[in-house]
């Protein structure tokens, strides 16, 4: 996983989708899973035609589920899974994205648990003397 701003062509952790876009589908999709509903912080992109089956990364492939719905259904044609929601998966793909909506969704998301890890990390092995330069040549 890479937070790099250069990562949007990663196709490994969540990074495969770009934040911007990931967050206009969210809000799209009313920031609820479309299979039960759930509003969980934990919410994922599904891929309506599985990446298996030829399914594209374009948002008109993609809807909203909860990890554990998506975890349900797995490679499954939408059709094979829950028949029902063929038509709602249709009816939110057709619905417009709001990518200004979404840019300033991502620009307020507070960084992921391992990237704060990161950053923390990166303050804790900071030079001593760039965080107090009057301790310069001091060791600790
Ligand atoms: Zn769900």
């Amino acid at each position: 996983m890479s937070a790099e701003p250069g990562a949007r062509n990663s196709v490994s952790g969540s990074d495969w989708c770009w934040a911007p876009t990931r967050q206009a589908i969210y809000i799209r999709d009313g920031r609820r899973c479309l299979s039960c509903g759930s509003r969980c912080k934990k919410l994922s992109l599904d891929h309506v035609v599985p990446r298996c089956r030829g399914g594209s990364n374009a948002p008109e492939n993609l809807v909203t589920l909860c990890c554990g719905c998506n975890t349900w259904r797995g490679h499954r044609p939408v059709a094979a899974w829950r028949p029902e929601l063929v038509e709602v998966f249709a009816a939110a793909v057709a619905k417009p994205l709001d990518r200004e909506a979404g840019r300033r969704a991502a620009a307020r998301k507070r960084p992921g648990r391992l990237e704060a890890k990161r950053i923390r990390d990166a303050r804790r092995y900071m030079a001593p003397e760039q965080r107090w330069p009057e301790t310069a040549g001091v060791p600790f």
